[in-house]
């Protein structure tokens, strides 16, 4: 393998069998398993001057190491999913767990028995967590729509407290939305967990971090003979799609494609561009040991963030007297700005928009979307890692 900055000049597309665009997990995966299972030759072109995507991770000035696009935890039920990227890293056995910040109280999301006496006090807590438990049985994940079909004004209090204190404002927050814009069908999905566990992913058998991080991974990953990486080169000035043919260098190119960038950036936004929220991180180093209990504290009820991140207690890395937080905006994504585009907003008239764009390559055999991006949807890092997976299967399976 070699990471180089931009492309040589002596760059041939017809050397390579495969070009992926973008070295997040969906073209990392895809690189590494057609080079493995075809012996194919594959370039992978990277506009940013890093690997690994959104999940990249580095030291920052005072050697915390962070994660720049974001808070990242894997989780996967996924075996096939595990077993692959175990190739790659060990991990920590860190379990995720989330306080929201309640009008200055920490209490555990998703909510729980302790939360429930938190918010209620103890005496009546106990009384509302015995006739959930009553009604639903221990140890279950119980929408607040489910609370509310029971017709009791006790569970109705609970559903109450559940949507106006740990959903609503964070949820206005996140997506620039008014109360009366937020879609009641996703507003009942909001979850209480009838139980003590105060995991965020308590049914994720294989959870944890990378043990040297999210970068280290992805360099070991794009590590074979036959994978080369260019890195600051925006696949947009040198591969373009016209009618049914991909074109590198205005020539025909007859290879594979994977391409997990967006669709309406390939097409100069020409029938409009794909809403997105994007994020303003910013970062705060602090000279003491910790800043709060946990990893992720939520503020749900006060604040224009809507979280912030402490890394250290994520990745377990010891550093006394120092540590780094991070806390989120978010705001809408202005295209061709710079800026991230970190989740799609998905409603018919976008999902309608990608659709439009989709149909131009569909019918391109050589030509594959794939990922967040590419495909317009939000996925989290092993149901990106799958797909990029069943892709590969495709392209080998076709290549018998
Ligand atoms: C704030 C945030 C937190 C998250 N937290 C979690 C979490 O805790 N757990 C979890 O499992 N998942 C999490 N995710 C989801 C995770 O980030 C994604 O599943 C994963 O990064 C998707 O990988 P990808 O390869 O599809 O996209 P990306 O990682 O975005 O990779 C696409 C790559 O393509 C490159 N590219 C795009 N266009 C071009 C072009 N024209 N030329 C060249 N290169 C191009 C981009 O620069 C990018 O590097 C989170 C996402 C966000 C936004």
């Amino acid at each position: 393998m070699s990471i180089m900055m931009g492309l040589p000049a002596t760059f041939n597309p017809e050397a390579y069998d495969v070009i992926v665009v973008g070295a997040g997990y969906a073209g990392a995966v895809c690189a590494r398993k057609l080079a493995e299972a075809c012996g194919s030759k594959v370039a992978v072109i990277e506009r940013r001057n890093h690997i690994a995507g959104n999940a990249y991770d580095c030291e920052d000035e005072a050697g915390v190491l962070i994660h720049q696009y974001g808070p990242h935890i894997y989780h996967t039920t996924n075996d096939r999913v595990h077993e692959f990227l175990s190739r790659f890293t060990e991990w920590t056995d860190y379990q995720h767990k989330v306080l929201a910040n309640i009008h200055g109280t920490l209490m555990p999301v998703p909510f729980n028995h302790e939360s429930l006496k938190l918010a209620f006090g103890e005496e009546k807590g106990e009384h509302l967590y015995q006739k959930l438990v009553a009604t639903f049985g221990e140890n279950k994940k119980v929408p607040i729509m489910e609370l509310r079909t029971k017709n009791d004004p006790e569970l109705t209090e609970v559903a109450d407290y559940v949507y106006e204190n740990i959903f609503l404002y964070y949820t206005m927050k996140q997506w620039g939305k008014t109360p009366d814009q937020i879609d009641p069908s996703i507003t009942g999905r909001v979850p209480i967990f009838i139980g003590d566990d105060d995991r965020y992913f308590p049914a994720a058998p294989h959870q944890g971090m990378p043990t040297e991080g999210y970068t280290r991974l992805f360099e070991r990953l794009l590590d074979h003979d036959l994978v080369n990486v260019f890195l600051g080169v925006d696949v947009r000035d040198i591969l373009s799609v016209k009618g049914d043919m991909v074109y590198v260098f205005d020539r025909p190119y007859g290879g594979e494609v994977i391409y997990t960038g967006q669709l309406d950036e390939l097409f100069d936004l020409d029938l409009g561009a794909l809403p997105y929220r994007t994020l303003d991180m910013q970062f705060e180093t602090l000279q003491q040991d910790q800043f709060q209990p946990v990893a992720t504290v939520n503020y749900t009820t006060t604040e224009d963030f809507t979280r912030i991140t402490e890394f250290k207690l994520m990745t377990g890395q010891e550093l006394p007297g120092v540590t780094t937080i991070m806390r989120e905006y978010s705001k809408a994504y202005e295209p061709d700005s710079g800026q991230t585009p970190y989740y799609a907003i998905l409603e018919d008239e976008s999902q309608a928009l990608y659709q439009s764009y989709r149909e131009r390559v569909d019918g391109i055999l050589n030509f594959h979307c794939v990922g967040r991006l590419a495909e317009y949807r939000y996925y989290d890092m092993d149901g990106v890692v799958a797909s990029a997976l069943d892709l590969s299967d495709e392209i080998i399976n076709s290549n018998r």
